[in-house]
């Protein structure tokens, strides 16, 4: 587990996708919950961070992708915390319909040759359904930003004093800015539309799904890159 600010972790060594931890004086939020690999690793850097899994109080869920979801029935269940997530992420969490793909006709050639399949999950009760605006009391307020088009109910988390902005995957951190991955994300021109929504917000650190935070400066950069994508 890494620190990245004083209260607010990420844990270590999960391949793909990232997943925080903020420590509300002893009262623990977990935001995301890795592969289906990650659970045991989470557990025990919790554990080895002298935390009982019962002071896990609720996992938020950016969007119900295999790599932010694979784990959370597991860790759910271990900690007995309640999960939230939107309404539209909260139908895939519970089992009722399977995440959202592209169409393949619509993808570039090269996206045509390994077909994507959304996988069902193990469904996992969601306890909170959240939308636009809504504030989290995490971390002195998150508050929900929706930023649908890679999944259609994906949310960001915005702390205001902090100007900090957890992004789940609205865009990627790797080897530089990037749009949402292309075979993953249903609907790129909306995916778009939400990265122009951050730009007009008063952010400073940048926390992704994937790659590593920006820890200054991030509306600069983000609209640079928005600039460079003909978004801006
Ligand atoms: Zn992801």
């Amino acid at each position: 587990m890494q620190q990245i600010l004083p209260n607010l972790y990420t844990f270590s060594g999960l391949l793909v996708g990232r997943v925080y931890l903020i420590d509300d004086g002893g009262e623990l939020t977990i935001i995301d919950a890795g592969l289906a690999s990650a659970g045991q690793k989470i557990l025990q850097q919790l554990a080895a961070a002298n935390y009982q899994p019962s002071q896990v109080k609720r996992i938020i869920i950016t969007h119900a992708h295999p790599d932010h979801i694979g784990s959370l029935k597991a860790l759910a269940e271990a900690t007995g915390a309640q999960v939230i997530a939107s309404a539209e992420e909260a139908e895939v969490i519970e089992g009722r319909t399977l995440g959202k793909l592209p169409d393949p006709a619509t993808l570039p050639a090269i996206y045509r040759m390994i077909p994507m399949k959304p996988s069902p999950f193990p469904p996992t009760p969601v306890g909170r359904i959240v939308q636009e605006g809504e504030v989290i009391d995490v971390f002195g307020g998150l508050r929900v930003v929706a930023t649908p088009g890679h999944a259609p109910g994906q949310i960001a988390l915005y702390q205001p004093e902090k100007k900090l902005i957890i992004t789940g995957d609205t865009l990627m951190h790797m080897l530089g800015l990037r749009l949402p991955m292309v075979m993953a994300t249903p609907d790129m021109p909306q995916a778009k539309q939400s990265i122009r929504k951050l730009c007009d917000m008063d952010i400073e650190i940048v926390l992704f799904g994937h790659g590593e935070p920006i820890m200054s400066g991030g509306r600069e950069q983000i609209r640079a890159f928005a600039r460079s994508r003909g978004i801006l």
